[in-house]
Formats: C-alpha cells, sequence, structure tokens
C-alpha cells in the first residue's frame, strides 16, 4: 500500500496480519495558531481503522493541540480533518454526532462529581445515541466490568481512587461505541501504582482492535501497543516510525535528543 512517506505519515501500518488498513482518521494540510505561535504547523497524518499510534513530543510541541482539533474542541484554520470518510462538521447536530464517534480520555478523569459511576456511563447513550435507560444501564454494567470497576457502580467519583476513576473514563467513552478514541496523557496525573491499571485497559482496547491516537510518556506502552510512533516536536510533525525504529535508530536531532532525556 502506497510508499512510506517518513515525515507526513501518509501511508499506515499494516494490519496484524500485514494486509493493508483502510484510514479511519485524516489530516491533511492542517494549520493552527495561537496568536504569534503557529502551534500546528501543516500536519498531515493518516490513522488506519484498529491502528494504534502514540504520539510522542516535547512538553508545548502541539499534542494536545491536535487531538483537540480532531474532535474540534479546537478549530483550525486550514486543512482537513476526517473521520471515517465524514469531514469534520463545523457545529450543530452532525458535530454532536461526530464527537460521538470520537472518544476522549484526558489527563483529568472529568466525570460528572454529583452522578453516580453508572449514571456517568449511561448519560452519553440515553442523551447523544436514544438508547433506552435500562438498555444504556446493562451496557453500562458490561463496561464498567471489562474496566474492572463493576464493584463501584453505585459510588459517586470522589469515593473511587484516580486509576479506578480513569477507568470509568475509559468506560464512559467506550459506551458511545466511538470509532476512534483519542488519549492525552491518560496516566499522567495518576500515582505511579495506578498507571499500569489504565495502561492494561489500553492494551486491551489495542489487541480488541479499536482505532487509537494516544499521547503519552509511558513509553512501555508505546513499544507493547503502538503500531506507529508520531514524533511532534514545535508544532511540526518531525518524525513518523515504527516503535522499533523509533526507539532504536531515531532519524532526526529533535527525536535524538528528546529520547537522550526520558530514556
Ligand atoms: P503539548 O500537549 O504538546 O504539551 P499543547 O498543544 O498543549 O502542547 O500546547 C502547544 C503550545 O500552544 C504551547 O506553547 C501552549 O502554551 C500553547 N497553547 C495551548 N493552548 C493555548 C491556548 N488556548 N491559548 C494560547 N496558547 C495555547
Ligand atoms: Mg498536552
Amino acid at each position: 500500500p502506497g510508499q512510506a512517506d517518513r515525515t507526513t505519515g501518509e501511508t499506515v501500518a499494516p494490519d496484524r496480519t500485514g494486509g493493508a488498513r483502510e484510514p479511519m482518521v485524516v489530516i491533511e494540510g492542517v494549520n493552527k495558531h495561537f496568536g504569534d505561535l503557529h502551534v500546528l504547523q501543516d500536519i498531515n497524518l493518516t490513522v488506519g481503522k484498529g491502528e494504534v499510534v502514540v504520539v510522542l513530543g516535547p512538553s508545548g510541541s502541539g499534542k494536545s493541540t491536535l487531538c483537540r482539533a480532531i474532535n474540534r474542541l479546537e478549530t483550525i484554520e486550514s486543512g482537513t480533518i476526517s473521520i471515517d470518510g465524514k469531514a469534520l462538521p463545523e457545529e450543530g447536530k452532525a458535530l454532536a454526532q461526530l464527537r460521538a464517534d470520537v472518544g476522549m480520555v484526558f489527563q483529568s478523569f472529568n466525570l460528572f462529581s454529583h452522578k453516580t459511576i453508572r449514571e456517568n456511563v449511561t448519560l452519553g447513550p440515553i442523551k447523544v445515541r436514544k438508547k433506552s435507560k435500562a438498555e444504556a444501564s446493562t451496557q453500562a454494567d458490561a463496561l464498567l466490568e471489562r474496566v474492572g470497576v463493576s464493584a463501584q457502580a453505585d459510588k459517586y467519583p470522589a469515593q473511587l481512587s484516580g486509576g479506578q476513576q480513569q477507568r470509568v473514563a475509559i468506560a464512559r467513552s467506550l459506551a458511545m461505541g466511538p470509532k476512534v478514541m483519542l488519549f492525552d496523557e491518560p496516566t499522567s496525573a495518576l500515582d505511579p501504582e495506578m498507571v499500569n491499571e489504565v495502561l492494561d485497559v489500553m492494551v486491551g482496547l489495542a489487541k480488541e482492535g479499536m482505532t487509537m491516537i494516544v499521547v503519552t510518556h509511558e513509553m512501555g506502552f508505546a513499544r507493547k501497543a503502538a503500531d506507529r510512533v508520531v514524533f511532534m516536536a514545535d508544532g511540526q510533525v518531525v518524525e513518523v516510525a515504527t516503535p522499533e525504529e523509533f526507539f532504536t535508530a531515531p532519524k532526526s536531532a529533535r527525536a535524538k535528543d528528546f529520547l537522550g532525556k526520558i530514556l
């Protein structure tokens, strides 16, 4: 499938049987400024169906802005972003639908504090996906089981550990039946002993074939779960490589410098 372009990532990684992948997220020529800061500079990246892309890069390089642009939490000035063949709408009903297709898990858990864990997971499916309360509840219980917090279903977020809350946040996103999941440093706010329980859920999702874009500093996760690593610096995609290539033979000086500091 196509000639691999080293920096733009226009070619997606093959699937686990070596086959071609259909594109799921296509980012083309995206630019954005914050005042004088050119925070996204002509970003091109295609993520295939079922592909796991880990985005690495120094703080301030534009990783969060890119994630937020993918579900229109940030506007873009030029370029296009499409999900499963559909261009991102600007606003309205279509945007709500699109956001439901793109799950996002942030560093802070963002659960509704005055709602129980089960209610946190059923709310979106009832409101946006128009599911019945009973149907949403059955699904929520299955998802809470899957992420290992079923015993906490009737509790409130503050009664759970950070790791448990983040697993609930993942379950809540999954309840919408997303086509792609974005994770922006999902374990950065957690106590170290809780990091793995969240990463394990993410590795499970990856194995089940979820399309995932993951911003993380967890290099173990990148090595284990990523099909490709995207390295960003100063608003640009500097390097796109397999984890093997990236960690053993980074090509750019910026990537070498970054790896030298963190490994
Ligand atoms: P990363 O996630 O890689 O650390 P971000 O995407 O959060 O980087 O930020 C990239 C740059 O854009 C940083 O210099 C940051 O200060 C700046 N920035 C982010 N959000 C805003 C905003 N809403 N207004 C102005 N500058 C911003
Ligand atoms: Mg960030």
